[in-house]
C-alpha cells in the first residue's frame, strides 16, 4: 500500500543506480572507494573530483542501489514484477543511462552465452514467454511482436531490416523512418520491421541479428553502438477466450548512448554533431521524465526522436525505470557525478 502511494506520487517512475565492479583489465591504481553504495544511496568520495566544478553535493539517494557484488539475478529479482506488468497490459520502459564503459550493455544484454551473466533483456523475455505459457491454462492467448531499432544522430535505423544486416548500401542506411501515433495511442514507425515471435529462441535469433547490424555500423562509423540509442520493443496482445478480457502491453528496453561529455576543445565536424545530438536527446529525455514526475501540463515529447517514439509509453499509467550505471574508478568521478545528478533530477 505504502509502496503504491510512493509510486503514484512519482508518476510510476523509479530510478535504480548500479555501480559496476572494478574490471581486472583496467589501469587501476588502487584509488578505490570513489563511489560508496548503501541500499539506497551513493556517494562520490573526494579524490578524482574536480572540486572547482563539482564542489556541492556528492551524495545521492535512489529507489535502490546495486553495488559491485550485485549479480544479474539480484538485479532482475528487483524488476521482474515490472516486466510482469507488461503482460498485464501496462506500457513499460526500462532505460540504462551512463557513460561508455559503465555497464549499460552488461545490465541490459549481459553476456547471453554465460547463463549467470545474462542481462535483463534475455531474462525478461524468458519470464514473459514462460508466464504466457502458464497463463494458457487460464484461457489466455498471447500474440507478441518484436522490433529493434537504433537512433543515431536523430535518425532511426531498423536493426531487423532484411536489407540491413551485412549491407553497406548507403541509400538504405539513409532511409528516413517517420514516427506517427495513431488514434489508439499506438506508435507506428514507417517501414520498420516488426516480427511475430512465439518463443525465446525466436527473439534470441533476432537479438543476434540486431547485434550484427549494429556492429556493421561500428567499424564504419566510429564505435557507433555506444553513440546511438538501442531500443528493443515487445508488443504483447493478450486475449482470454473464457472471460473475453483483452490486454495490450508494451515492453521497451533501451540501452542509451554514452552520456559522457566531450572535452570542449578538439571536437569538430561529425564528432561534434554526434555529441550534440546525444546530449540533446538525453536532456530531452530528462526533461520529459521530469515533467511527468512533476505532473506538469506540458510534456515536451516532440523535442527528440527518442521521446517522441516512446511518447505513448511514458507518462499516464505507464511505468518507467531508469538505471543509472556508474564506473567506480576515481578517473571517472566527474562523469559519475554528472550521471548521478541527471538521475537524481529524474528521481
Ligand atoms: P557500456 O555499455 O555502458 O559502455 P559495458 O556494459 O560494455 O558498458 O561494460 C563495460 C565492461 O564492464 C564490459 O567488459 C562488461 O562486461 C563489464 N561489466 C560491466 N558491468 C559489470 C558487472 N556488473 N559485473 C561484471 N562486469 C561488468
Ligand atoms: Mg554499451
Amino acid at each position: 500500500k505504502l509502496h503504491n502511494t510512493i509510486l503514484e506520487l512519482k508518476g510510476n517512475i523509479r530510478v535504480f543506480c548500479r555501480v559496476r565492479p572494478v574490471l581486472p583489465d583496467i589501469d587501476y591504481r588502487g584509488d578505490d572507494g570513489i563511489v560508496v553504495s548503501y541500499p539506497t544511496s551513493v556517494e562520490c568520495l573526494g579524490r578524482g573530483i574536480d572540486l572547482m566544478h563539482n564542489a556541492q553535493n556528492h551524495s545521492f539517494t535512489f529507489d535502490k542501489v546495486f553495488g559491485h557484488e550485485a549479480s544479474q539475478e539480484d538485479v532482475f529479482f528487483e524488476i521482474s514484477q515490472l516486466v510482469q506488468s507488461a503482460l498485464d497490459g501496462y506500457k513499460v520502459c526500462i532505460f540504462a543511462y551512463g557513460q561508455t564503459g559503465s555497464g549499460k550493455t552488461y545490465t541490459m544484454m549481459g553476456k547471453p552465452e554465460a547463463h549467470e551473466q545474462k542481462g535483463l533483456i534475455p531474462r525478461s523475455l524468458e519470464q514473459i514467454f514462460e508466464t504466457s505459457q502458464a497463463l494458457k491454462y487460464q484461457g489466455w492467448k498471447y500474440k507478441m511482436q518484436a522490433s529493434m531499432l537504433e537512433i543515431y544522430n536523430e535518425t532511426i535505423r531498423d536493426l531487423l531490416s532484411p536489407n540491413r544486416c551485412g549491407s553497406t548500401d548507403a541509400t538504405h542506411a539513409n532511409k528516413q523512418y517517420s514516427i506517427k501515433h495513431d488514434s489508439t495511442g499506438n506508435t507506428l514507425v514507417s517501414d520498420l520491421t516488426v516480427v511475430d515471435v512465439c518463443s525465446i529462441n525466436e527473439v534470441s535469433f533476432l537479438l543476434n541479428q540486431a547485434a550484427q547490424s549494429r556492429s556493421v555500423g561500428k567499424t564504419q562509423m566510429n564505435e557507433q553502438s555506444s553513440r546511438s540509442h538501442f531500443v528493443f520493443t515487445l508488443r504483447i496482445s493478450g486475449m482470454n477466450d473464457a472471460t473475453e478480457q483483452q490486454v495490450q502491453g508494451i515492453l521497451n528496453l533501451i540501452d542509451l548512448a554514452g552520456s559522457e561529455r566531450l572535452a570542449k576543445s578538439g571536437s569538430t565536424g561529425d564528432r561534434l554533431k554526434e555529441t550534440q545530438a546525444i546530449n540533446k536527446s538525453l536532456s530531452c529525455l530528462s526533461d520529459v521524465i521530469f515533467a511527468i514526475a512533476k505532473k506538469e501540463d506540458h510534456v515536451p515529447y516532440r523535442n527528440s526522436k527518442l521521446t517522441y517514439l516512446l511518447q505513448p509509453c511514458l507518462g499516464g499509467d505507464s511505468k518507467t525505470l531508469m538505471f543509472v550505471n556508474i564506473s567506480p574508478e576515481a578517473s571517472s568521478a566527474n562523469e559519475s557525478i554528472c550521471s548521478l545528478r541527471f538521475a537524481a533530477r529524474v528521481n
